[in-house]
């Protein structure tokens, strides 16, 4: 039967209201930085969206010294309650700007409209609120009676969500009493000063949180700092290498160290799993946000009885994606983020088949510009092949099978990372002898890439230590 072709659904890009030119926001102030002036582009079809001038090393000298400033004064002082009245401010005024923050998001990063605007936008409203609640209450968090901030956290965040990363990462900062000097990625800074902006409005005091668009080099001084003792902490969320340049970094020194690394999720799917709910599971599981997420379940474990059934529903599901535009409400698989990320997946899925395993992508007509690429399946994948051991970032899944629940666990942990997981089966006591056995931060079971700001997040072995999210989230920022 003839398929009812989907009518475009188009976002209004005004929503945005982009400016020509964006500037670091430091010590309450947007002002030109001494780097550079680059332009942000739009993945989808690789035209400019702004200017921005970025942040140079004499910039991270001025907003540490104004976040010192802020934290030995006016903000290190204030009490928790009048803390929180600042967050929910900031939480509220993103929940207000919801719509518009969702446009700049898609645009700046290629992520489909509809997971900008349910999802990354609302996740980074909720952060505020979650921790806007905890800012008078950490007495009573679990960390002693009169836990204190740590002073000036750093904080380093990569593109694939944006803002939400910004929330994960100042909002406890702020509970917690610290002030930040944050380095947003240099492919998606738009939505990390438009998030200034309404800090600004919301009438921080000057100094307690300053952004500071720019590239690596940035992202290295800011470091080098905390190495130096003028930053109290580095939290830092982006690949398993850099982390491990700045763990080296600061290696010895007092600074505190909070890492979000890389992963290579295993998503199990037993045989008595509802098969056709596993299916959307796997699917939100490495094509939400083409597949560029730390937590991506990019393994697929299914037991070989169901393999083939499985893959079958899974392909038929996979061609009624629709891959395009991320302005069109109705795209689930918009463009990867940057030439770069998209050189990445096209040579690790060519080493993919030079290795020997099967190559599926589903039939779609990719727009002419912009970063995309297919939602992409491998069978006949071993665990020995570099599609099954290294984080691909992509729109691309790699299937391997098991017989016995110990086998799919050998298997889940044979990695380097441990970050997430997923388990699909109809057995409550199976899902809790797996989540035991899995060695990873996050288990999911029946269910996939669900996140909660109530709900502590993070990795074991190269996925990094420290949580974000919960109760938990708050240690990384307080001294005890
Ligand atoms: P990076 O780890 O390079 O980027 C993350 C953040 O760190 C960015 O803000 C980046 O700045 C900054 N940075 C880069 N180099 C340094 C440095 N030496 N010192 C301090 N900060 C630094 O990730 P990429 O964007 O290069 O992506 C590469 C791969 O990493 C991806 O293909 C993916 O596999 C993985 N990745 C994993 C993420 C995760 O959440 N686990 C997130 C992003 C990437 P800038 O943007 O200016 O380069």
């Amino acid at each position: 039967m003839a398929k009812f072709p989907y009518a475009p659904a188009p976002e209004s890009r005004d929503v945005a209201r982009l400016k020509p030119s964006y500037q670091p926001y430091i010590n309450g102030e947007f002002r030109d930085g001494t780097g550079e002036a680059v332009k942000t582009i739009n993945p989808a079809d690789e035209t400019p969206l702004a200017e921005v001038s970025e942040a140079g090393e004499k910039d991270v000298d001025d907003a540490v010294a104004a976040a010192r400033k802020a934290a030995d004064g006016s903000w290190g002082r204030l009490s928790g309650t009048e803390r929180g009245k600042y967050l929910f401010r900031i939480a509220r005024a993103i929940a207000e700007r919801a719509r518009e923050l969702a446009v700049v998001e898609t645009l700046d990063n290629g992520k489909p409209i509809k997971e900008s605007r349910d999802v990354d936008i609302p996740l980074a409203s909720a952060h505020f609120f979650y921790y806007a609640g905890w800012a008078d209450k950490l007495g009573y968090a679990g960390f002693g009676p009169s836990p204190r901030p740590l002073g000036i956290a750093g904080q380093i965040i990569p593109w694939n969500f944006p803002l939400l990363m910004a929330a994960w990462k100042i909002a406890p900062a702020l509970a917690t009493g610290n002030t930040v000097v944050l380095k947003p990625a240099e492919t998606t800074p738009l939505s990390a000063l438009v998030l200034a902006e309404i800090i600004a409005e919301a009438d921080l005091p000057p100094g307690v949180v300053n952004i500071l668009p720019g590239g690596p080099s940035i992202g290295a001084a800011i470091v080098d700092r905390a190495a130096d003792g003028a930053i109290d902490k580095i939290a830092f969320t982006g690949s398993t290498e850099v982390g491990k340049i700045i763990q080296r970094s600061l290696a010895g020194t007092p600074a505190r160290l909070s890492l979000e690394l890389g992963g290579k999720a295993a998503n199990i799917v037993f045989d008595d799993a509802p098969l056709d709910q596993a299916v959307e599971g796997i699917v939100n599981g490495i094509y939400f946000n083409q597949g560029q997420v730390c937590c991506a379940g990019s393994r697929l474990l299914v037991q070989e009885s169901v393999a083939d059934e499985l893959i079958v529903s899974l392909k038929r599901r996979l061609s009624t994606l629709r891959v395009g535009d991320p302005m069109d409400k109705n795209t689930d698989v918009g463009a990867i983020n940057s030439a770069a990320q998209l050189a990445k997946i096209n040579e690790l899925s060519d080493s993919g088949e030079a290795e020997g395993a099967t190559r599926w992508s589903a039939e779609c007509t990719l727009p002419e510009r912009g970063y995309f690429f297919p939602p992409t399946l491998f069978t006949d994948v071993s665990q020995s092949h570099r599609i099954a051991r290294e984080e691909i970032f992509g729109p691309v899944l790699s299937v391997l099978t098991f017989r016995t629940p110990d086998e799919a666990i050998d298997k889940a942990n044979n990695t380097p990372y441990g970050l997430s997981a997923g388990v699909w089966t109809e057995k409550g006591s199976r899902i809790l002898s797996m989540a035991n056995q899995l060695r990873a931060g996050v288990v999911w079971a029946n269910t996939f890439n669900r996140f909660d700001p109530t709900s502590p997040f993070g990795g074991y072995k190269e996925s990094g230590f420290g949580r974000e999210g919960g109760r938990h989230g708050l240690e990384a920022y307080l001294a005890h």
